[in-house]
Parts: C-alpha cells; structure tokens; sequence
C-alpha cells in the first residue's frame, strides 16, 4: 500500500512536470492537492510523509472523521465538495479554505460565522463551466457579478476560481470547460477590481491533469492516479453521488 501511494505520487508529479514542459509553464506555479474523499487518514499520511502538504474533502463527515489523525500533521485542508450552510459552522473547525462557494447563501453564513470568529477565509468560487446539471457551480455569466458582490466581504479571501471539468474519453471534448474558468478570470481581470490581479485556477483532476494545466491551472486536484479507484466498475462523474 505504501509503495503504491508513493509509487503513484511520483508519476502524478512526472504528469505534473511534464505537461508544464509542453506548455512552457513553471511547475512552481501549479501545486499538487490530494483529493482524499473516501481515502482513510492512513493512506492520507503516507502521502503527508512523502511530502505533500495540501489535501481536499468533500464532506464534514469525513473531515472530522480523519481530523484526530490528521489534525497535527503538516497539510493544509481545503473543502472542495457541495457545502450545505447548516454545515458550515463545524466545516470551519478544519480547513483554510473553501473551494466550493457557489451562491450567495453560502457566502452569506461563512460571512456571518467568521465575523463571530473574528477570522478570515480564503476562497474559490466555483463554476460550473461544463453546463452539467450533475455538477454544482455558479452559472459561468454570473462569476462576475457574485465576486462583485461579495468582494465587499472583508472575511472572504477570494483566492480564485474553481472547477470539475467535463470528463469524456476524447480529449477534445474536455478542454472548452477548462479553458472557459481561464476566460471568466480574464474577464474579472478586465474589469480592474482592487485586490483582484492574482486569481489562481483550481482545476484538473486524475483524467484531465495536462489538459488543464496546459489552460492553466495553479491547482490540480487528484484522487484516483494517487489513492487508486474509489468504486468498483465504471465510475461517472457525479457531484450528487460522489458527496
Ligand atoms: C474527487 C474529486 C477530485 C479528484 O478526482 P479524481 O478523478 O479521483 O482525480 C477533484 N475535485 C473534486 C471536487 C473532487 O470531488
């Protein structure tokens, strides 16, 4: 199991190198995170001790499952699935950042509890560039004026954007969803928000690792080519059942 993980963590940062070769990128600019959704703290560690130092989970469960194993080791904890506002109070006991603000609501209660907390957050807005109904996000057309509005939330760090791809088994067909999250931040570059110049992209995962790197992505979220196969037979993407 060890030298899996190990095994597999060499050849996701052989992919990492190597796409940023072919697009002339810096590797220093796109960081690693291990999505770690139904992978026990265990396996998590091997990873942490082999040098990694940001993981993502999708669901408060599993966060304070893992948290007591966890909760000591150097990484850093982002939330990247689905977050219900009943659920934000206790997801902010363990992460640093929430990938996944979507709407308003949600904005609006991390708002309300940080101030009681007296704290700051760093955030992605997440967009559903795939136009996928299985899939959650803002509406690509509305980025720009959510980040409009919440940009008056001095709790909220908006770090960048983040998106899932549409995964197909042609390549071509994957990469307009990636390229569309490098436009809409061009577009909110454009419009010279103070405080807004450095958006990172939050995108590429196991299957489509080098295409987003190569529409730019800071950060790839990868799961299965380091943890291995999360469900038997063939897995469809799904933001619903994967919660
Ligand atoms: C599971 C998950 C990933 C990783 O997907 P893999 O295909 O296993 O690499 C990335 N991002 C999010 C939001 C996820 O839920």
């Amino acid at each position: 199991m060890k030298n899996d993980i190990i095994f597999n963590l060499l050849k996701v940062h052989q992919r990492i190198e190597n796409a940023c070769k072919i697009s002339g990128r810096n590797p220093k600019d796109v960081q690693l995170l291990l999505a770690t959704k139904t992978v026990p703290a265990a396996k998590i560690k091997i990873a942490i001790e082999a040098g990694e130092t940001l993981m993502g989970e999708n669901k408060m469960q599993e966060l304070r499952d893992k948290d007591f194993e966890l909760k000591n080791m150097p990484v850093e904890r982002h939330f990247i699935g689905h977050l219900q506002t009943n659920k934000v109070k206790d997801v902010l006991k363990y992460v640093s950042c929430i990938q996944s603000v979507d709407r308003l609501n949600l904005a609006d209660e991390l708002h309300k509890q940080l101030q009681n907390q007296n704290r700051k957050l760093d955030i992605f807005v997440q967009v559903n560039t795939s136009y996928e109904e299985s899939k959650f996000g803002l509406p690509p057309d509305e980025v720009l004026s959510f980040i409009k509005k919440i940009k008056s939330y001095e709790t909220l760090n908006i770090k960048g954007l983040m998106t899932i791809g549409l995964l197909d088994v042609e390549k071509q067909k994957m990469i307009p969803s990636l390229r569309l999250l490098r436009t809409i931040r061009d577009e909110i570059y454009a419009e010279g928000i103070e405080g807004l110049t450095d958006l990172k992209l939050s995108m590429g995962m196991s299957q489509d690792l080098e295409l987003a790197i190569a529409e730019g992505s800071n950060i790839v979220r990868i799961g299965t080519s380091i943890f291995g196969n999360r469900f038997l037979g063939k897995e469809i993407w799904n933001e619903n059942i994967a919660e």
